[in-house]
């Protein structure tokens, strides 16, 4: 059995990043949202693109303030709103009115405030001094036209989508989404969409929602391949045409010790060849990991498909896939490195925290921040085949090896989900 580490290691050295010149599309970006560049984008622009106030004031030469008995100056004709088009030179002595992003004046370099100034008949009198280059925003300040705006591996949230917007980039190249195939293995499971009444002993496939959804919010495309019995034959052949699809293949349930528990022996039939087969973590402990080299898959020639048999237990599957699937899929689809790990942070606990110290326990609970501190709430009543007492939860605290309590009102590493 491997640590939880030793298997977060191998399987994240078996994955081999996107190639952005193969693995790569080129979008609107206006549909590029949360994904991931594949190309260093310069700005063909300075930011700013010309010298403007950052304030609604007045436009002036800060030398002209040094001798006056008065802290005043004449204001000079006419006026600079955002957008006015004619560059306005200011004579020697004078100010200028001007609003926030109106073009600086040509002599200009600093510009006073409106409420610290007032106005008297042709003149302006300023309450305070003001210092040299205030409110002005110099072109170039932000970024130089040829250099990087947005470097590749960056992920497009809102602030680099605005920002390309606002470098005329309507078009980016970013990496194609990881595919990833979903297989439910089990007698037991009956699809969602089967109206027929449940028979005894019949659950519905519930992972296969549940993980769709994980794939989807980590950016991936789910593929479902439908729930399969445990039958060999079925089940390779529905492995097979899955390797041929997809980036990553999923399978819950059958990989444990169970008389029904085919998955391993059908990879190695295959010709996969298999890193892990069970974890010292707790849910979890079943995890078979596999990769395949499979000549159908014309997708990536030199890549490998990476296979990850999980638990059917829903929490069990939920976890192996927040602990070791989702920073796979983050690896492979070119992002930076650090979103290729769990984010951990501290949390006191409101209740004691128990475990049997064997293997890294994961316990469901609540997060929410109390006077600003983070405090955490585990569920009552933890079960991992409890998905239901799970409802609501939106982080795990981490119990590692060999600690078995945690006192309420005492730190705990808290995973975020
Ligand atoms: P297994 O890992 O195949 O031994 O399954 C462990 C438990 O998870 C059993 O109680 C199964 O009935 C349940 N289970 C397996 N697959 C699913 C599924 N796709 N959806 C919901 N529960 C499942
Ligand atoms: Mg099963």
């Amino acid at each position: 059995m491997l640590s939880v580490a030793e298997t977060e290691k191998i399987i994240l050295d078996l994955v081999k990043p996107f190639d952005p010149d193969i693995d790569s599309e080129i979008l609107p970006l206006s549909q590029a949202s949360n994904r991931i560049l594949a190309e260093d984008i310069k700005s063909e622009l300075d930011f700013p693109h010309w010298d403007n106030s950052s304030m609604d004031g007045y436009a002036l030469r800060y030398a002209d303030l040094e001798n006056l008995q008065d802290l005043k100056l004449a204001i000079a004709s006419g006026e600079i709103p955002a957008g006015a088009n004619q560059l306005q030179t200011l004579a020697q002595g004078e100010c200028m009115r001007i609003f926030t992003g109106g073009m600086l004046p040509v002599g200009a370099d600093t510009v006073i405030m409106q409420e610290d100034t007032e106005r008297v008949g042709a003149f302006l009198h300023f309450k305070v001094k003001p210092t040299q280059g205030e409110y002005v925003r110099r072109k170039g300040e932000f970024i130089k036209s040829g250099t990087i705006l947005v470097a590749i591996g960056k992920k497009l949230g809102a602030t680099e989508i605005g920002a390309l917007a606002s470098a005329r980039c309507q078009y980016v190249k970013v990496y194609r989404q990881v595919k990833i195939a979903i297989i439910s293995t089990g007698n037991e499971l009956v699809s969602l969409e089967n109206s027929q009444p449940l028979q005894l002993g019949q659950i519905i496939d519930s992972n296969l929602y549940a993980l769709s959804t994980l794939v989807t919010q980590a950016g991936a495309i789910a593929i479902p391949f439908g729930t399969v019995r445990d039958d060999k034959a079925q089940l390779e052949s529905v492995i097979r045409s899955a390797i041929a699809k997809a980036d990553i293949v999923i399978s819950t349930g059958g990989v444990s010790v169970g008389d029904y528990d085919y998955v391993d022996e059908l990879l190695e039939k295959i010709g996969a060849n298999i890193h892990v087969r069970s974890v010292a973590i707790k849910p979890g402990k079943p995890l078979t990991v596999a990769s395949l080299t499979h000549s159908l898959n014309v997708n990536r020639s030199e890549a490998k498909i990476l296979y990850f048999g999980v638990p059917g237990n829903p929490v069990s599957a939920m976890m192996s896939f927040w602990r070791f699937i989702r920073g796979a899929i983050a690896k492979m689809n070119g992002i930076h490195e650090t979103y290729w790990y769990p984010q951990f942070i501290k949390a006191i606990t409101s209740e004691d925290l128990h475990s049997q110290g064997r293997r890294e326990t994961y316990l469901w609970g609540n997060l929410a921040y109390q006077k600003g501190n983070p405090v955490f709430q585990p569920v009552k009543n933890y079960s991992s085949g409890n998905l239901i007492g799970a409802i609501g939860t939106n982080a795990i605290a981490v119990m590692r090896v060999n600690q078995t309590y945690v006192s309420s009102g005492d730190e705990a590493i808290v995973m975020l989900i």
